[in-house]
C-alpha cells in the first residue's frame, strides 16, 4: 500500500512538473471555446471528431510522456534566465512553447497536413496556447522554472512551479471550469480585443515580466498562505482569461 501511495505522489509530481494543473487548462479551452467565430467552431469540431476544445485540453501534457510523442517534451515552456529577455535567451535545442506554436500554426494554415496531423496539432495548439501564459513556463532554466525552488504552501513543502501551476488555481477559487469562465469572462468588446492584438511574442512578453516578479517576491524556503494566494488570485485570473482569448483569436484567424 505504501508502495503504491509513493508510486502515485512520484505520478502526481511528474505531472504537476508539466503545466497549469488540468483545471487551468479546462478553462483557457473552455474560455477561447466560447470567443470562436462560427467558422472556427464548425472546423474545430471536424478537427476534434466532434469532441470540445475542453477535452483534449490536458491531452498533451499526459502524451509528451509517451514514446511517440517524447519530441513534443520541451514544447510546454521557454524557459528565461534572471538576466536574459525573450531576445537574448539561447533556444532550446529541441524546441519551446513559442517555436511550436508558431511552426504549428503554418503547418496548419498551409493545409496540406493529414488528418491526424491536424488532429495533433490542434490540439497541442490549444494546450500550448494556455501553458504559455502560464507564469513559471516563463521561469529560469536555472532552477528548471520553478522545480527546483522550495517553497512551503500553507505547511506543506512544495515548489514555485508546482503551486503557480496547480495550488494557486485550486486556492484562488473552487469554481468548476464553466463557473471560473462565467465570473472571469466578463470584460468588455474593446478590452477583448486589445487582449487579442498583438503577436505570439509580445503575449509571453508579459508573460515573462509576471515570472520575473514572481521570483521577486517569493524567495526560496517562502511560507506562502492566504496573503500570498489573495495577492495573486487577480494574477492568475487574469492569465487564464488572457490564454483562452487569445487562444480563441488564434484559432479564429487560422480558420477564417
Ligand atoms: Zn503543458
Amino acid at each position: 500500500m505504501k508502495k503504491l501511495l509513493l508510486l502515485i505522489a512520484g505520478v502526481s509530481l511528474s505531472l504537476n512538473a508539466f503545466a497549469w494543473g488540468q483545471k487551468g487548462h479546462d478553462i483557457v479551452a473552455y474560455i477561447a471555446e466560447c470567443h470562436l467565430t462560427p467558422a472556427a467552431a464548425e472546423k474545430v469540431g471536424q478537427v476534434l471528431g466532434g469532441r470540445s476544445m475542453v477535452y483534449y485540453a490536458n491531452w498533451m501534457d499526459n502524451a509528451s510522456h509517451t514514446p511517440e510523442y517524447a519530441y513534443t517534451k520541451t514544447w510546454h515552456y521557454m524557459n528565461i534566465d534572471a538576466d536574459e529577455t525573450l531576445e537574448t535567451q539561447p533556444r532550446h535545442a529541441k524546441g519551446d512553447v513559442l517555436t511550436a506554436i508558431a511552426s504549428i500554426t503554418k503547418d496548419i494554415k498551409k493545409g496540406k497536413l493529414s488528418e491526424k496531423e491536424h488532429f495533433d496539432g490542434l490540439r497541442m495548439l490549444i494546450h500550448m496556447v494556455g501553458d504559455m501564459h502560464c507564469p513559471m513556463h516563463a521561469g529560469r532554466s536555472t532552477d528548471r522554472g520553478g522545480n527546483a525552488v522550495p517553497v512551503q504552501f500553507f505547511n506543506r513543502e512544495s515548489n514555485l512551479h508546482s503551486i503557480w501551476d496547480s495550488s494557486l488555481v485550486e486556492s484562488a477559487h473552487g469554481w468548476s471550469y464553466t463557473e471560473w469562465q462565467w465570473n472571469i469572462d466578463r470584460v468588455a468588446e474593446e478590452f477583448a480585443a486589445q487582449v487579442q492584438a498583438g503577436t505570439l511574442e509580445e503575449w509571453f512578453e508579459q508573460t515573462v515580466r509576471i515570472a520575473k516578479r514572481v521570483y521577486e517576491v517569493t524567495p526560496v524556503g517562502a511560507q506562502i498562505s492566504y496573503d500570498y494566494v489573495n495577492a495573486m488570485a487577480p494574477v492568475i485570473e487574469q492569465q487564464l482569461l488572457f490564454g483562452g482569448l487569445r487562444l480563441a483569436a488564434l484559432l479564429n484567424a487560422l480558420y477564417e
